[in-house]
């Protein structure tokens, strides 16, 4: 008898036709979202991390003054040797901080250190170690140097009316020293995004406390809290919400009243006791709830209303590693867009994969693996084992992301793959 059971995609298919592709909703995410306006000064220390919110144009100079990049003698250069050696009277000397008062005229120098001002007449620096000392106060200069040599031009590196750093830049600490060289105490950077996050899940328990059969501890919390930590935004933890409609409908409210950003893990499937999409119905809209992706498919973006404003929801899959892979891909370039209004490319290298990696056409899969620059210079990658959602030790034991498009079958060792470093996601 032929079956006349229908089924809906599910996680064990591989192609999905309601799932958008990767870079579709990558696509979808950035045209919700608009970056941050609100801007505030801060005083330049807590700037590190922050993005800066205007143009900073220089009002001084760097150097500030002409100076002299060698320790040597200060001269004009039209008084140099055009043939053979010219004696020179050595009238004072230049200190860093403590400029020579006098002015140089011709058949004079001045010695000079590095960094001290090119005295009034002189142009240029004659190395100490291209002169030949005759006397106390007189020296030996030979032909064959050049106008203007070892001299610093003030305003050389900075000039006035430059643009030293640029609006939505994420200041460094190189910047600090920058902007600390400008001379300036207080910095206009946008407002930190703020984002608020909490666990789904009947079975969940916190830490320290003791479980039940069936029970698990909340562990999604914790890899969020840190990837968000990373991320210098402003986090509002809100624990763990059970598998309710009412608890989820007050728990998001309260997320979209106080932040930007809502995420929350659990609770996206098709199962019973999975709210989230009910009531995401209820308190906004859904702009997409599949992606053609593994781990991570039941990944849901959307947006939930509240007074005045909306704030952007995502839902992520309730298992370990597509919490991780589903943030890294979608949530941590959002954050970056909504903070700075730039965005984020990740770095991707090609790696020789000394592993099989099983695959099916259909879906984008982010497998876990190990790469190592080898002693040529080429970079090889191992996959870490297991690859289920649900190890997570895949992710602590992995450095990096194999990216295997959606119409990638299975890799053979010796087959180049595309990889994504971890530690460039930062
Ligand atoms: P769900 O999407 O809610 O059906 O969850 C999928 C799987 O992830 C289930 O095995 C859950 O027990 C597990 N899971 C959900 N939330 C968490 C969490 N916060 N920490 C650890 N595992 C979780
Ligand atoms: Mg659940």
């Amino acid at each position: 008898m032929k079956s006349t059971l229908t089924r809906a995609p599910s996680c064990a298919d591989d192609h999905d036709p309601a799932a958008l592709t990767v870079d579709e909703a990558r696509h979808t995410i950035q045209q919700h979202i608009s970056p941050i306006s609100g801007v505030e000064k801060r005083s330049l220390r807590s700037c590190l991390n922050r993005v800066l919110a205007e143009d900073i144009h220089s009002t001084i100079q760097v150097p500030a003054h002409t100076n002299s990049a060698m320790d040597g003698y200060a001269i004009a250069a039209d008084d140099l040797p055009v043939d053979g050696i010219k004696k020179y009277r050595v009238i004072g000397t230049a200190f860093a901080g403590k400029a020579f008062a006098g002015s140089c005229k011709a058949g004079e120098v001045v010695r000079i250190m590095t960094g001290a001002v090119i005295p009034d007449g002189c142009d240029t620096v004659v190395m100490q170690e291209h002169i030949e000392i005759v006397d106390d106060t007189h020296i030996h200069i030979d032909q064959g140097h050049r106008s203007g040599q070892n001299v610093r031009q003030a305003g050389e590196d900075i000039d006035i009316g430059d643009i030293v750093l640029q609006k939505g830049r994420h200041i460094m600490p190189s910047d600090l020293g920058i902007l600390a060289s400008l001379g300036l105490a207080e910095i206009p950077v946008y407002r930190r995004p703020r984002v608020a996050f909490f666990s789904t899940g009947d079975e969940l328990r916190s830490v320290g406390e003791t479980l039940k059969k069936g029970e698990i501890y909340d562990s999604n919390r914790y890899t969020l809290y840190g990837m968000l930590k990373n991320l210098h935004v402003d986090i509002l933890d809100m624990g763990v919400v059970r598998d309710n409609q009412q608890a989820m409908h007050n728990a998001l409210q309260t997320a979209a009243d106080m932040a930007d950003i809502v995420i929350t893990s659990g609770g996206v499937s098709v199962g019973e006791a999975d709210y989230i999409k009910p009531t995401l119905d209820q308190l906004g809209s859904i702009h997409f709830s599949k992606v053609g992706m593994k781990p991570g498919r039941p990944l849901t973006f959307g947006s939930i209303n509240s007074n005045q404003k909306q704030a952007h929801f995502f839902g992520l899959p309730g298992n370990p590693v597509s919490v991780m892979v589903t943030f890294y891909q979608f949530v941590q370039p959002a954050i970056h867009y909504l903070a700075s209004g730039k965005t984020q490319q990740p770095i991707t290298l090609k790696a020789t994969c000394t592993s099989t990696l099983k695959k099916r056409s259909g879906r984008f899969e982010f497998q876990r693996g190990v790469y190592q620059q080898e002693a040529n210079g080429d970079i090889s990658v191992s996959k870490t084992g297991q690859q289920g959602s649900g190890v997570l030790t895949s992710m602590s034991i992995a450095n990096c992301f194999i990216l295997l498009p959606e119409n990638a079958t299975t890799v053979q060792p010796g087959d180049t793959v595309e990889i994504q470093p971890f530690n460039a996601l930062n």
